[in-house]
């Protein structure tokens, strides 16, 4: 993720990673009270692009909110010393993560004080690029009545950790996490789309993070006339479907062949997924939706 020349951005400032430290008192260290985002910078045709800057900052505010952690950043700034912290580290295709987090105070009170750091590196997608076998985990999706599920917090992802180790343990790619009723719900890091009849079908939000790829897929979804339904549904359903694929930023758009080693049978290549996969690189390479909004 680094090495002795990398730079990261910290409280305003660009520093040397390797010599960066802070303290081991935190609350963010011990309890996992922070937030962060994954972010994802594009080589464009027009240059360095960062894919939905604006939204990723503004749901780091959001998490930050929710969890009452004060966010006294301007999110303008924070894009422009992203496009800074790309630039100083020779990156064009890369991963972004900011995370805030909080200063020593071991109480479970109110933050003491709150920082910022923005790191970036280069990496591929994160479950590659070839179908991947599920396995349905052991673990649930956190109830939203214990945490805010639709924050992206740093100790939500114990979580996502536990279902991901079981499921490669069992000699799978990835796990698909069901929410305490049982409706499938989402990856560890990645949400779930599936098709049946030549229409898309997703988990609704409630009980998965709101991603910002899903959302971009749904709006895909509009410009490309595919019907998109939100809705609760049982793993009959979902293992019933022809095909389906996870989103994420780090993953982008990544089809599934099985579930628990029951395969889908709709071939990838004609399948919304494979074209939505296509259309969602175009869009991040040029940029198209994000012009037409501004
Ligand atoms: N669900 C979870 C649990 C995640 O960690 C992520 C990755 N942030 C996603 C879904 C996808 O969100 P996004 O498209 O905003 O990256």
């Amino acid at each position: 993720y680094y090495n002795e020349k990398t730079m990261l951005f910290f409280n305003g400032k660009f520093k040397k990673a390797a010599t960066t430290t802070t303290d081991l008192y935190g609350q963010t260290l011990h309890y996992g009270y922070g937030a962060f985002e994954g972010i994802r910078a594009y080589n464009t045709s027009s240059g360095t692009k960062i894919f939905k800057a604006t939204e990723h900052y503004e749901r780091l505010k959001k998490s930050c909110e929710l969890i009452n952690i004060p966010f006294q950043y301007n999110i303008d700034e924070l894009i422009e010393r992203s496009y800074e912290l790309l630039e100083v580290n020779n990156l064009t295709d890369a991963y972004l993560r900011p995370i805030v987090f909080c200063d020593p105070n071991m109480s479970l009170s109110k933050p003491n004080g709150v920082n910022i750091m923005i790191c970036a590196w280069k990496w591929g997608t994160y479950l590659g690029n070839n179908l991947l076998n599920l396995a349905v985990s052991s673990y649930c999706r956190p109830h939203p009545k214990s945490i805010k599920i639709e924050a992206k917090v740093c100790g939500h992802y114990i979580n996502s950790i536990l279902a991901t180790n079981e499921a490669k343990n069992k000699g799978f790619d990835e796990a698909l996490l069901l929410d305490t009723d049982n409706f499938v719900a989402e990856g560890p890091g990645a949400n779930l789309f599936f098709e049946k009849k030549g229409q898309l079908f997703t988990p609704q939000l409630g009980n998965i993070l709101p991603g910002i790829t899903r959302a971009t897929i749904i709006e895909l979804c509009k410009k490309l006339d595919i019907k998109v339904h939100e809705g609760q549904y049982n793993l009959e359903q979902l293992v019933d479907a022809d095909a389906a694929f996870y989103c994420g930023t780090a993953a982008e758009v990544v089809g599934i062949r099985a579930i628990d080693e029951k395969e889908f049978q709709l071939d990838w290549e004609k399948s919304l997924g494979k074209k939505l996969q296509s259309a969602y690189k175009n869009l991040v390479l040029e940029q198209e939706l994000v012009l037409q909004n501004q």
